[in-house]
């Protein structure tokens, strides 16, 4: 490609709205233009770092054995109805009526295509004989996203890669989702992306059901626990802490019990300002109901409770915060007051509870406290649990090396479904001896778009970006100095010929514009390995190559350019093949 001919809006200045490199870059290498908030044009750079992620993606989900098709993006609304999923989603799901002849049609625009797939699945297939089967698709998803930000990283209309699977049993699902699983780590390797495989939260079936696939970025949403040591890795809902289990006893220099009167103070920052002591001393006393009975849940001050950890300890179906009127009644107080001494639920605690000695908390009466709070003496513990959001310098489950917070972009997620959409949808099997069973579901998603701004946002310098081979738009970039020199526009022609031959992506910048302007839109848009024609070098018979990331060109005689080109790609391509895993 010519850049004459081409479309590549290059922009020297961040432009003001954008907040992080991926956005800044992207919009200045001319690979995307926002249409309105949250949509997106892929411009022509940008389009081909997009279908190259897309095509690695179909490589290896055919190569893992998934079986490509196309749903529609239209979808009738009932489906979410029968689902669940209308409900569920609220506003995030765009749907409208559509007027057809004299009726009016409800229509959504699939968030993903859990409905469509089972509803399809359902009607054709029947037997154990016809599964397991994997069918998956790359197409625009639409969710209405309330804030969009970050450019192509949040937005409303995206390309994902959806795939599901259907099984008889789980064991046919755990092989399908481990295949699914190896797959995404060649296709993130692949794309030249530093990835993390995150423990997630499991949803329906439980134990090591799902697994996001991050890319840490300071400025990514999600919050990752990583340890360098082991390995260990866990979103923030999902990460344990560590902490051992603890049998808490009496504690030595243990205070009186006092208590003190505390107006209007329901907060942990109100309570600690007004009686002097760290959030770290304090107990909160958290009261839920867990499938409807009371619970008060003991946590740390300064420390999260993490609910569905609280759900597992409980074994309860569902926890949500208990209302006033339960909070009243099981602490004699209104809400802000509660502490678990003479407390009327049961109780349960963090690890950490057990270790506060002389604890503050709430004294289950109105503006009032309790200080010298003491495990075993003023209120009674069998066991402690792991209730709490992980920390920064948490010890690691695993290992006992120490865990780090790290932020994340999520580009993929594996997931066990289970049978939520196939006993909504009917798709059942008979199995061996005609009973019919609903199938084993899993789903496997990737964010196309994602795996470019994650690499955008994760791969450049101070001038641009830096592309690995296996997604930058072209692999060389053939700068011609002067393009009004005949000499070395015939060499720039030459070249760019002798290379699209031989199957390498050329792009020539045959603008006729300074040297320094042509350098700083080659850095910016992140071209792996350029050629220079011209000046000094060129009178000598040589021609100046350079990597992207390298500090310094390499000069070749211009008859052996071509060849050396070719064998600097081969070089890099068998690289970057060295960190996929088999
Ligand atoms: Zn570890």
């Amino acid at each position: 490609m010519r850049w004459s001919k081409t479309f590549i809006p290059t922009m020297k200045e961040n432009p003001s709205d954008a907040e992080i490199p991926s956005h800044q870059l992207m919009l200045r290498a001319g690979l995307i233009r926002q249409l309105m908030a949250g949509a997106y044009t892929y411009l022509p750079l940008g389009w081909r770092s997009v279908r190259k992620a897309e095509q690695i993606v179909r490589e290896e989900m055919d190569r893992a054995g998934a079986i490509e098709l196309f749903m529609p993006a239209l979808q009738p609304i009932d489906l979410f109805e029968r689902t669940g999923r209308k409900e569920a989603f609220g506003n995030v799901l765009i749907n409208f009526h559509v007027q057809r002849g004299d009726r009016k049609v409800h229509l959504a625009l699939g968030p993903t295509h859990e409905e469509v797939i089972t509803d399809l699945v359902a009607r054709h297939l029947n037997s154990y004989r016809q599964l397991p089967i994997c069918l998956y698709q790359i197409q625009t998803k639409f969710r209405n996203e309330e804030r969009p930000r970050f450019g192509v990283l949040r937005t409303s209309e995206f390309i994902m890669k959806d795939a599901y699977s259907f099984g008889t049993s789980l064991e046919q699902l755990n092989a399908v989702y481990d295949q699914m699983y190896r797959a995404y780590c060649r296709i993130f390797a692949r794309c030249g992306l530093k990835y993390l495989a995150v423990e997630a939260e499991s949803g329906p079936i439980g134990g090591d059901a799902s697994h996001e696939f991050m890319v840490p970025a300071s400025n990514g949403e999600d919050r990752i626990v990583h340890c360098a040591a082991c390995g260990y890795a866990a979103n923030l809902e999902r990460a344990e802490t560590g902490r051992a289990s603890a049998k808490p006893g009496k504690a030595p220099g243990a205070a009186p019990l006092t208590k003190v009167a505390t107006p209007g103070a329901t907060s942990i920052e109100q309570v600690s300002r007004m009686l002097q002591c760290a959030p770290s001393q304090m107990i909160k006393t958290l009261i839920y109901k867990a499938d409807e009975r009371p619970v008060a849940v003991l946590i740390r001050g300064d420390h999260e409770a993490n609910e569905a950890k609280i759900r597992r300890a409980l074994a309860a179906k569902s926890v949500e915060l208990a209302d006033e009127a339960t909070i009243r009644s099981v602490t004699g107080a209104p809400v802000g007051f509660a502490g678990p001494v003479g407390i009327q639920c049961p109780v349960v605690a963090d690890h950490d509870v057990a270790g506060i000695t002389n604890a503050v908390t709430g004294a289950n009466e109105a503006d009032a406290h309790l200080t010298g709070v003491n495990v075993g003496r003023d209120f009674q513990l069998t066991s402690t649990h792991d209730l709490r959001m992980a920390l920064d310098g948490d010890p690691c489950p695993r290992c006992k090396a120490t865990l780090k917070l790290v932020h994340g972009i999520e580009v993929g997620h594996v997931f066990k479904l289970g049978t939520k959409y196939s006993v909504s949808l009917a798709a059942e099997f008979l199995d061996e001896k005609e009973q019919r069973h609903p199938m084993i579901m899993g789903c496997y998603g990737i964010g196309v778009n994602r795996i470019v701004a994650g690499l955008a946002e994760t791969s450049f310098d101070e001038n641009g970006l830096i592309w690995p081979l296996s997604i930058a738009p072209y692999e060389v970039l053939v700068i011609p100095l002067n393009v009004t020199d005949p000499e070395t526009m015939e060499l720039a022609e030459r070249f760019y010929r002798e290379l699209s031959e031989a199957g390498v992506d050329v792009l020539m910048d045959d603008r006729d514009a300074r040297a320094g302007f042509k350098f700083k839109d080659a850095d910016l848009i992140g071209i792996p390995l350029r050629i220079v024609i011209g000046g000094k070098g060129l009178k000598e018979g040589q021609v100046e190559l350079k990597w992207r990331n390298a500090a310094a060109p390499v000069k070749a005689p211009i008859g052996e350019a071509v060849a050396t080109v070719r064998e600097m790609l081969a070089e890099r391509r068998v690289e970057e093949a060295a960190a996929v895993p088999a």
